[in-house]
């Protein structure tokens, strides 16, 4: 598109996020009262009850700019883990805190290492900085390739991203790969371990935070309150690191990047155990429902640990498409997953309706082909 004036070197080939159909917009196109929607990752059970009693109570401040800081939400943060408020952050989500990293330490000629499939942004931070993209398949189980990673490694590398569990696939980095990954890594290069769904598991083996590794100047997590905590409509993320990282960081940050209901609820989400509580259980019962579904079924699907499963059909986007004309929102087109479906765990009832759904469409592509 022609422009008054020349874009960014690097622009023209970064493609705009496409979300998929909204529910409204999924309920107009093919006449539907109602859609389940489980096609982002979202918390079925809602926000936690005190995270909506302290947005409600925050309502009548709302002419007046948020801690710029952050101060009381870091400290809260910095309880729940056990570390001083200094090693905190705070983000527009975490997908604002990967931008501000990229941002602070990525330009024109340097690497990022990714594992793939993974998370779309860890490569949107790189492109904007037109940093290169190098990414490292998962093994075939979709668990991580160490040495591949390691391998990957050059003296352009200025990031090496992992998720554990990862998305889209569910699998986990174990503590021992993190532990390999800390030790051997280059002191150039920082370790970005994005723990978004970490909450759901307790499997013994993953992937931690451990004094040790934080204590390296290198390494970061990065958590979310948009998934376990319910909350991914006001955007709170926030990594935890060596201060040092920090202290880079913030220098491109917005001065009020976090609103200000958004941290009174995170604060609020913190402390609300039961919910926190019911969202992991509800979690495992939905990999019992789909995995025991699957099995009886004779479809594939891959072990998960988070709040979603990948299932393998004959061809995702299909099975996506007739998923959605029954009201039910599912997620497909991960490149290298031509196959997968990823769902969102729902509701008990929602769950039983996403089978059904999946059920019928793979029933149809049978009969038409
Ligand atoms: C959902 C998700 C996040 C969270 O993003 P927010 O910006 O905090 O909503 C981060 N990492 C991964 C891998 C995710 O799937």
């Amino acid at each position: 598109m022609e422009l008054f004036t020349r874009v960014r070197e690097g622009i023209e080939n970064i493609q705009p996020y496409v979300p998929g159909l909204s529910d409204d917009e999924l309920k107009e196109k093919y006449g539907l009262q109602e859609v389940i929607k489980l096609n982002a990752n979202e918390n079925a059970l809602g926000p936690s009850k005190l995270a909506l009693e302290a947005i409600a109570k925050e309502l009548p401040f709302l002419h007046h700019y948020p801690d710029g800081s952050s101060e009381i939400l870091r400290h809260a943060i910095a309880n729940f883990h056990g570390v001083s408020t200094e090693n905190v952050f705070v983000g527009n989500g975490s997908d604002d805190i990967i931008k501000l990293i990229s941002e602070t330490f990525l330009e024109d000629g340097d690497e990022i290492v990714v594992p793939h499939p993974s998370f779309s942004q860890y490569e949107f931070g790189a492109q904007i900085m037109r940093a290169k993209v190098v990414r490292v398949p998962l093994k075939a189980d979709f668990t991580y390739d160490v040495d591949a990673l390691l391998g990957a490694v050059t003296e352009q590398t200025k990031l090496l991203y992992v998720c554990s569990p990862n998305n889209p696939t569910g699998t986990i980095l174990k503590h021992s790969e993190l532990e390999t990954l800390a030790r051997r890594l280059p002191k150039h290069v920082i370790l970005i371990v994005d723990l978004a769904y970490n909450d759901y598991t307790d499997e013994p083996t993953r992937a931690v935070e451990a004094p040790e590794i934080l204590a390296d100047e290198r390494t970061v997590f990065l958590h979310t309150f948009s998934k376990l905590y319910g909350l991914a409509g006001l955007r709170v993320g926030y990594g935890i690191a060596n201060a040092s990282v920090w202290s880079w960081v913030n220098r491109v940050r917005e001065p009020f990047n976090v609103n200000r209901v958004a941290q009174r609820a995170a604060v609020a989400a913190l402390e609300d155990e039961a919910h926190r509580e019911n969202s992991r259980h509800l979690a495992e019962q939905s990999f019992h429902f789909y995995k025991t579904a699957c099995a009886e079924l004779g479809l594939e699907c891959v072990h998960s640990e988070a709040n979603f499963i990948l299932i393998k059909t004959s061809n995702g986007v299909e099975t996506m498409k007739s998923m959605m004309t029954r009201g039910v929102m599912v997620r497909a087109g991960f490149a290298g997953l031509a196959e997968y479906i990823r769902v969102t765990y729902g509701t008990e009832e929602e769950n039983r309706r996403c089978l059904e759904a999946l059920v019928a469409a793979l029933g149809l592509e049978r009969v038409s082909g």
